[in-house]
């Protein structure tokens, strides 16, 4: 038997009491710690007045403050960016140097993402890994080929420092000028990146760092003829807006690459192990508050067993520990602002006078909380958008009725998750076959990937590819008129 060399971050084991010391010694200095985030551009930066930065679990705490990007500087960093002339192996060596620069600095980070973006230890050491994992991937795949030119990279809030780096590097293993613009809740932990980027010998003019809004600096970004390209990752409202402004403005063919939103369900059947399709369910849709581009919307649970495993299921939603995300012990932690809380909590108070909420779990007082919620739906086509937080949709099937589901689950329009349990092997492969989603999960939670041997990305509605973390991403963000001939 063959295997790869493991190219993985290892990351770390929180149920080892010594790792979990060394994590705290690590993270406790920077508890109370400021920030400042500011633009960073080969030129002198004019930026706006500096905001505060939100604790979505503490409002009396603030992580430090950003400083947006003025349209003058956004002008400046067009005019200064370029390419970043180094041989692929030069560019692959100072990557990996950043990679080593984020696990030696993995206390601030840690400490920044969870009062930032109120990640806990398990979702950021899980970021963490998958940043470093980015950042060794594609240097090690680091292109000979001429990159595109310049290259604007947006990122949301859920990801801030794995989806940030992973556009970033990629960008940047392929020699492209970069224009980096993180979500406008979560600008502490990209400009930490960047500083790390610049100081493993990343050119200031290869990457410059445009905090703001997106309706100001991403529309320019992604709407000036100097830009090459666009590596995009959010919602597929945002991304149509970008392809529009792209259309209308950039040179034809100028590749956009976009990661979006989903509405992913999951298939229990009547011969699926309950438990290990309960801690499946817990994970896929109230970890890290729901708040997962793969999270589980949907969930189809066979006729014959909904009774007790529904029952299997609230009992295991009753033991989530929801609070302070900077507690290894805390499961769950806010939803990203008081905006997202609103409309999740819209929505569920829409389900409640339709009668249809089936059980929900109580929140902490402080913090924009949302308790983890299951909602009765007839199936998966009563959801008309992506609901972005802890809530679960559930609906039944009979036997009869498989192929019905997969069909309506298609006619979403979305395909980035979807997960099965089953101890049917042939059902496996009929469903797989059928089913329009990137990444396929089964016997297991539906999220999180692995860079390198499972890469992530969906298709339809939601993402164009090649997949992050996979063999043909790097090739887009290479000059398109050698993309024919490198095949
Ligand atoms: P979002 O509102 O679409 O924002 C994403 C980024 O786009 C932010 O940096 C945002 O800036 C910027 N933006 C907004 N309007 C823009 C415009 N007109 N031009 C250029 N940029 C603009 O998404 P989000 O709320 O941050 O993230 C959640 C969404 O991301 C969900 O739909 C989730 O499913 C999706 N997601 C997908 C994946 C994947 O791999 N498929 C991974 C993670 C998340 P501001 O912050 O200033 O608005």
């Amino acid at each position: 038997l063959f295997l790869p060399e493991r190219v993985n971050s290892k990351g770390f084991d929180l149920r080892d009491v010594p790792t979990l010391e060394e994590m705290d010694a690590a993270r406790d200095p920077w508890r109370t710690a400021s920030w400042a985030a500011a633009p960073i551009i080969a030129g002198e930066a004019q930026p706006e007045t500096p905001e505060p930065v939100t604790n979505p679990y503490l409002d009396t705490d603030s992580p430090g403050s950003v400083a947006h990007a003025s349209p003058g500087d956004v002008q400046t960093a067009l005019d200064a960016a370029r390419p970043w002339q180094a041989p692929a192996g030069d560019r692959a060596a100072v990557l990996n140097k950043v990679a080593d620069l984020y696990e030696e600095n993995f206390g601030p980070l840690f400490a920044i993402i969870a009062r930032e973006a109120g990640k806990t230890p398990l979702d950021a050491v899980a970021e963490l890994r998958e940043a470093v994992d980015f950042l060794r991937y594609y240097a090690a795949n680091a292109p000979d080929a001429p990159p595109a030119g310049v290259f604007s990279c947006i990122s949301p809030w859920n990801f801030p420092l794995a989806i940030f780096t992973g556009q970033v590097s990629a960008a940047l293993a392929a020699g492209n000028a970069v224009l980096a613009k993180p979500a406008d809740q979560t600008p502490l932990i990209a400009h930490e990146a960047v500083k790390l980027m610049h100081e493993a010998g990343v050119p200031r003019e290869a990457l410059q760092f445009l905090p703001g809004a997106g309706s100001v600096v991403g529309a320019a970004i992604t709407s000036d003829p100097r830009v090459n390209g666009v590596a995009f990752t959010g919602s597929t409202a945002t991304a149509q807006r970008i392809r529009t402004a792209m259309a209308e403005n950039l040179t034809p063919g100028a590749p956009l690459i976009a990661e979006t939103g989903g509405i992913n369900a999951m298939i229990v059947d009547s011969t699926a192990l309950p438990e290990q399709a309960v801690q499946a369910i817990v994970e896929s849709a109230f970890q890290s508050a729901g708040q997962r581009c793969s999270a589980l919307r949907c969930l189809y649970v066979q006729e014959d067993i909904v009774g007790d495993f529904l029952d299997m299921l609230t009992g295991a939603m009753k033991e989530l520990r929801l609070g302070d995300p900077w507690h290894v012990s805390t499961d769950a932690g806010p939803v990203i602002d008081s905006a997202a809380q609103s409309e999740i909590a819209a929505h569920i108070a829409q389900a409640q006078a339709d009668g249809r909420v089936i059980y929900q779990t109580s929140t902490p007082q402080t913090g924009s909380f949302i308790a983890p919620t299951l909602i009765r739906v007839g199936g998966i086509e009563d959801l008309d958008k992506e609901i972005f937080g802890p809530v679960l949709h559930v609906a039944t099937f009979r036997a009869e009725e498989l192929d019905t589901v997969i069909d309506t689950i298609n006619g979403t329009g979305y395909g980035l998750t979807f997960g099965l349990q089953t101890r049917i092997d042939d059902r496996v492969q009929h469903v797989a076959d059928r089913i329009h989603a990137g990444n396929i999960y089964v016997n297991r939670n539906q999220i999180g990937a692995i860079v390198g041997s499972q890469p992530f990305g969906g298709e339809g509605l939601s993402g164009t590819g090649p997949k992050a973390g996979g063999p043909h991403y790097l090739a887009r963000f290479t000059a398109p008129e050698r993309k024919g001939a490198s095949g």
